[in-house]
């Protein structure tokens, strides 16, 4: 990829777990551009005594290599030993932490005694690993995601996984987010972007709690580049996840068009799959720019080809040539 009028863009993915980590792969693999990644560590908790980071795993694992392609987080070729010894110590192990991911929560946990920060730990990690992306963290301080249902309000991975999306959502809160700081990190990584895009993410579980720590989303409004997002959603729905029905219970339509009206007041351009095209003048009608696509990413080359089209239509929005995107 190489480009006209902008040599190397900068460019910043805001990403959650598996569908971040979709785009993530796919921005990765394409050469003559800066990729940087803005995480999500609100679906953070503590298992067993150890800090477990599933959002910012799952792209370190996916970034790496490493991950089970078949789930799309968590390492291939796990074991389960470590945790077949908890379950019979008595312990509660609805949550799955293979042998190898629990050698990465020993490591971060241990680091953490030993008074690093959590960007710190992140870089660290990704840099053993072999990641060459800087993977950035939006604050140092511990915010987490709660939801609330009718046996009141409980941590997301208790929702997510031990619950699976089962109980009916009353209302979310990012704990901690009031009080937590941004990292320099983030806001110099927001502010030297040239194309910041919103992976296909969910946007109130794993986009907002970003959005939520304090000066994130003003140095996104105030930056200069052009903001992006990609649909969760396809048809309606989500490729997996609880997307719809925490959109439809925060009091948002689960569709392309709500996901636009959902980031409109942060970005210029949006993409949608063909299959939502009834949702484009709708959208546009709502001052955004529309572009359709096949948004589903199955393979690598999905990932590789919808990260090229991205960055095309940004190219050609933006007046410069991009002569390599539609290889
Ligand atoms: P989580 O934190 O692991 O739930 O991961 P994310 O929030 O990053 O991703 C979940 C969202 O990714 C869901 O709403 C899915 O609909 C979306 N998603 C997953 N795979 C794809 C895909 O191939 N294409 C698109 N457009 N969205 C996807």
């Amino acid at each position: 990829m190489s480009y006209v009028s902008v040599e190397k863009p900068n460019i910043l993915l805001l990403a959650g777990g598996v569908g971040g980590a979709k785009m993530a792969e796919g921005l990765a693999a394409i050469e003559g551009i800066t990729l940087s990644i803005l995480g999500n560590i609100a679906d953070d908790q503590i298992f067993h005594g150890l800090w477990v980071s599933p959002d910012i795993d799952t792209l370190t694992y996916s970034l790496s290599g490493l991950v089970n392609r078949d789930q799309g987080w968590g390492l291939a070729n796990e074991g389960s030993r470590a945790l077949d010894m908890l379950k019979q110590l008595g312990n509660d192990t609805w949550m799955f932490l293979g042998d190898r991911d629990f050698g990465l929560h020993i490591h971060r946990s241990n680091r953490l005694k030993q008074g690093y920060s959590r960007s710190q730990i992140t870089s660290e990690i990704a840099h053993a690993l072999g990641i060459g992306t800087p993977l950035i963290l939006p604050t140092d301080d511990v915010v987490q995601t709660r939801l609330k249902t009718k046996d009141g309000w409980i941590l997301f991975q208790d929702y997510f996984v031990r619950q699976k999306c089962a109980p009916e959502v009353l209302d979310i809160h990012f704990e901690g987010a009031d009080q937590a700081h941004p990292t320099s990190k983030a806001l110099k990584a927001i502010s030297e972007a040239d194309l910041i895009i919103i992976a296909p993410s969910n946007p109130i579980l794993s986009i907002a709690p970003i959005l939520s720590i304090p000066g994130i989303r003003d140095a996104l409004t105030a930056s200069k580049a052009t903001i992006l997002a990609l649909s969760p959603l396809i048809g309606g729905k989500p490729v997996k996840g609880p997307a719809d029905k925490v959109m439809k219970a925060m009091g948002l339509e689960a569709s392309a068009t709500g996901i636009a009206r959902y980031y409109r007041d942060l970005i210029d351009q949006i993409v949608i799959d063909h299959q939502d095209q009834a949702s484009k003048a709708e959208i546009e009608a709502m001052g955004l720019v529309c572009s359709l696509d096949d948004i589903l990413m199955c393979t690598r080359q999905d990932k590789i080809r919808l990260a090229h089209a991205l960055l095309a239509n940004h190219a050609a929005f933006n007046g410069f040539s991009c002569p390599e995107a539609a290889q």
